[in-house]
């Protein structure tokens, strides 16, 4: 009689530790939008900073990058070279702009393209020419910059992320597009009359030779730019789609990057090769504070690999890497945890009531017998 008490107290403890378990989960099962996590669990990144940080150190080796020049030929051929190993296509856009004397100066935008049976597309890019001159430096300010961190990062994390997200390809429900985009960063001066993200420019007017517009739809489109300088801290780029930035920016401060992803960044507008993909899709520019942050080497000489610090690879290609795999991923490893969850705590909650209803009949049987 005793024990039968203290087994209905432990049944009923059981039955109602159940029924609070279901009602915990049941919020995240029936909430599963695109721009809020179903929960905070983050899988673990695989970003190498390492290769990232030599993919710098081989552009450098190619000099500089300046459309129209060898060097900058021979960077194209590398890029391309990269995406051939980690993706299912490989296209090339060529285009020209017109020369200081007219001529057609040679430009090219890359493109890798993985998972390209999924039509949903994401776009991860960076621009890869470097600046033709140094006007923000106080020597040799018509000669070009090295672009460690202006082209150089950007083009870094995409390749690693190119080679990691190739490795988990059947895990994602999209398309992912790896974008190198030319003739950013020629604009105020760079190569006389060029615009800044001329390439973008360029492609984005162009887009519909590069997708089946009535399959394939786009997601949006997250641009790398300056992203392994020292003291890496990101802005609010007020171009781009706040919703993204927002979840972006969650996503770095859940994986514990505070600095990098202030609550409070400073606001600014930049143009930037997002610019020209806000009408078709939402855009973020990932980018520091290149006028008034911490990192005070932009367009001039002193933008060479000792200015680049390897943390801030890893930080924002763990961040990037964290973020597809949270909002798009097949969502498979969490639905596939929630549908766990959910099989569990009925289970549970059907196992318990079973236990006790046996358990109940057993007492009552006890009782008739006058035990
Ligand atoms: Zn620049």
């Amino acid at each position: 009689m005793k024990s039968s008490k203290h087994l209905k107290k432990l049944v009923i403890v059981l039955f109602l530790a159940a029924l609070a378990s279901l009602s915990i989960i049941a919020p995240v099962i029936f909430s599963d939008d695109s721009t809020h996590p179903i929960s905070s669990v983050h899988l673990p990144t695989e970003f190498n900073a390492t290769h990232a940080y030599e993919d710098i150190r081989t552009q450098l080796e190619f000099g500089y990058r300046v459309p129209g020049t060898i060097e900058h030929n021979a960077c194209a051929e590398w890029i391309r070279s990269q995406l051939y190993a980690v993706t299912d296509e490989v296209v090339t856009h060529q285009f020209s702009l017109p020369g200081p004397q007219g001529e057609p100066i040679y430009c090219q935008n890359i493109l890798g393209k993985l998972n390209t049976n999924k039509s949903n597309i994401i776009i991860i890019g960076a621009h890869w020419d470097s600046r033709a001159i140094a006007e923000k430096d106080t020597i040799n300010t018509t000669q070009p910059i090295p672009g460690a961190n202006d082209g150089g990062s950007g083009v870094a994390v995409t390749l690693e992320l190119a080679r990691v997200f190739y490795n988990h390809r059947e895990e994602f429900n999209s398309q992912i597009w790896f974008l190198f985009l030319d003739a950013e960063d020629q604009g105020g001066g760079g190569i006389a009359d060029w615009y800044w993200a001329e390439g973008a420019r360029e492609f984005s007017s162009t887009i519909h030779d590069f997708f089946d517009n009535s399959t394939e739809t786009f997601s949006f489109f997250l641009l790398l730019d300056m992203v392994g300088g020292h003291s890496l801290q990101f802005m609010d780029e007020l171009y781009s789609n706040n919703d993204l930035q927002q979840a972006v920016f969650s996503e770095g401060r859940e994986l514990g990057y505070l600095f990098q992803f202030p609550k409070n960044p400073t606001k600014r507008y930049i143009t930037d090769d997002h610019i020209y993909f806000r009408p078709i899709m939402p855009t973020l520019d990932l980018i520091i504070d290149f006028v008034e942050g911490p990192w005070t080497h932009h367009h001039t000489h002193e933008d060479n690999l000792d200015n680049i610090d390897i943390d801030s690879l890893k930080v924002t290609g763990r961040t990037v890497e964290s973020f597809m795999y949270t909002y798009h991923g097949k969502s498979n490893w969490k639905k596939n945890w929630t549908v766990w969850m959910i099989i569990g705590s009925i289970s549970g909650v059907g196992i318990v009531t079973i236990v006790s209803v046996l358990i109940g009949i057993r007492w009552k049987k006890k009782r008739s017998l006058g035990t």
